[in-house]
């Protein structure tokens, strides 16, 4: 029998232990998918838009995986400095395949970033989310509801669609999603009504995809504005046959929008381009007040350079949504530049050199870019390796259960019953609260029902 470690419980960490134990082989693979949080399913639970269920109904292929009868779910099992070391892990498995993702969002390094009511999108994301690690009356504490008419995102990824859709959609939409009940009651007080979703780039350089662009227009009492001059400046425009597929239908529906004439709708979406952020500007109280934006200018091949003319957006809300960025594991080789782990088809590169029994998938492999099936191959490729290498690693004695192992290293692991306790927990919660499931938003309460209490 082949122990192998997943660590991880997204669809990158799901996907290859999928792999493992699809594969008929002997050695037979049995395969722990560890998880710092008592809850399963990373990004799928913890940062697909909560109105986006049908994407968020991918938990039940990944449920199935993680109820396999060669897999076992670990949760509240941390690996790093302090909680379980890499080094320990290994003694333990033969193989340990980390799949982290990508847990910090990048910085824009412009004045006034950590102005209070800026916040990074995934801080946002995280709240509604019911992360626990973000502090749950964060957003509330924020005059969030009081004082916001006006929101700015930066970047034009599918992220900023999703954070600048959540800021519009009324409670109606939300109250059937399994958002917290903290963040429905902050969102439903909201008087957002513009918000500027700005790209340093054109459209034809914009990351989102259509399908989520699309979603805009079709938002209940929100117009999507766009400036045809302003779209006009990038050279694709006029002519988008040479762009790539993805980005040609962007420009066409762009287009469309521009050629509407206003609804007259209670609350806008504002899709700018060519705007690069150089500050972020503090009204009288300290708090922000509004982004500067230095217009920009298309090279010609997909870059811009700066004009020198400025224009501000004023804004009581600012969410930077410039994209995550991979954390360092403390014990495993790092590339900063990159914010990955140096690899080789998925095998940990130790000064150069594949470090036996070590991989990587997902984001931490590749940086965090793809939709949710790109971590398939992605993780087909590392498990590949994996096999590969089987011979070699069995060779080396681990313990029988590693379970075993893991609680004498001080760990008590969420284990799958404590996983359905937290999900009849939320089930209870939302029948209380008159809605369906709504997720519990903090550590204590995610303990207490993991314990069925
Ligand atoms: P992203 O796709 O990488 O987009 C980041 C955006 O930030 C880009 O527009 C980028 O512009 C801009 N940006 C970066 N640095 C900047 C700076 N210093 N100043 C101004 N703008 C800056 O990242 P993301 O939106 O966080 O998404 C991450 C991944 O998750 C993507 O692969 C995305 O498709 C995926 N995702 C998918 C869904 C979905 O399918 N529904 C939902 C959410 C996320 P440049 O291009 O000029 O660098």
């Amino acid at each position: 029998m082949l122990h192998v470690a997943v660590v991880g419980s997204g669809p990158s960490g799901v996907y290859a232990a999928q792999s493992l134990v699809q594969q008929d082989l002997v050695p037979r693979v049995r395969v722990d998918v560890l998880d710092r949080l008592p809850c399963p399913y990373g990004l799928v639970r913890y940062g697909v838009a909560p109105d986006h269920e049908k994407i968020k109904s991918l938990q039940n292929n990944l449920r199935t995986v993680l109820e396999h009868e060669r897999v076992r779910f670990l949760g509240s099992v941390e690996i790093g400095p302090g909680a379980l070391p890499p080094a320990r892990l290994l003694d333990l498995y033969h193989a340990v395949v980390y799949c982290v993702g990508a847990a910090a969002d990048r910085r824009l390094g412009v004045p006034g970033e950590d102005l209070p009511g800026s916040h990074s999108a995934t801080e946002f994301v995280s709240w509604y989310s019911a992360h626990p690690d973000v502090l749950t009356d964060g957003f509330e504490q924020d005059g969030f509801v009081r004082g916001v008419e006006s929101a700015v995102v930066i970047g034009v990824g599918n992220v900023a669609v999703d954070v600048a859709r959540i800021l519009v959609r009324g409670v109606a939409e939300l109250l059937p999603t399994d958002m917290p009940d903290a963040a429905l009651g902050v969102l439903a007080g909201s008087r957002v009504r513009e918000v500027h979703m700005v790209g340093r780039r054109g459209p034809s350089q914009a990351r989102f995809t259509t399908k989520e662009l699309r979603e805009l227009g079709a938002l209940p009492d929100t117009e999507v504005v766009v400036d045809p001059a302003e779209l006009a400046l990038d050279p694709a425009y006029a002519d988008p046959s040479g762009l790539p597929a993805a980005s040609r239908r962007n420009i066409e529906v762009l287009r469309g929008w521009a050629e509407r004439p206003p609804r007259g709708l209670p609350r806008r979406i504002r899709l700018r381009f060519f705007l690069r952020p150089v500050a972020l500007t503090a009204g009288a109280a300290g708090r922000v007040a509004g982004a500067r934006f230095e217009r920009t200018l298309p090279d010609g091949r997909g870059g811009v350079s700066g004009s020198g003319q400025y224009e501000d957006i004023p804004a009581q809300l600012v969410l930077r949504s410039v994209g995550y960025r991979g954390v360092p594991l403390d014990g495993l080789p790092f590339d900063p530049e990159r914010g990955t782990v140096p690899h080789a088809a998925g095998r940990v590169l130790r000064d150069g050199a594949p470090s036996p029994g070590e991989y990587v998938a997902g984001w931490i492999k590749r940086g965090p870019t793809g939709v949710i099936g790109t971590n398939r191959p992605c993780a087909k490729e590392t498990v590949q390796s994996l096999l590969d290498d089987a011979p070699d690693l069995v060779r080396r004695g681990v313990p029988e259960d590693p379970l075993a192992g893991l609680r004498a290293a001080g760990v008590r692991p969420v284990e799958w019953p404590g996983w359905l306790a937290i999900e009849r927990a939320e089930a209870e919660l939302g029948r209380s609260l008159g809605r369906g499931v709504v997720k519990i938003p903090d550590w204590a309460g995610l303990r207490r029902a993991a314990q069925g209490q």
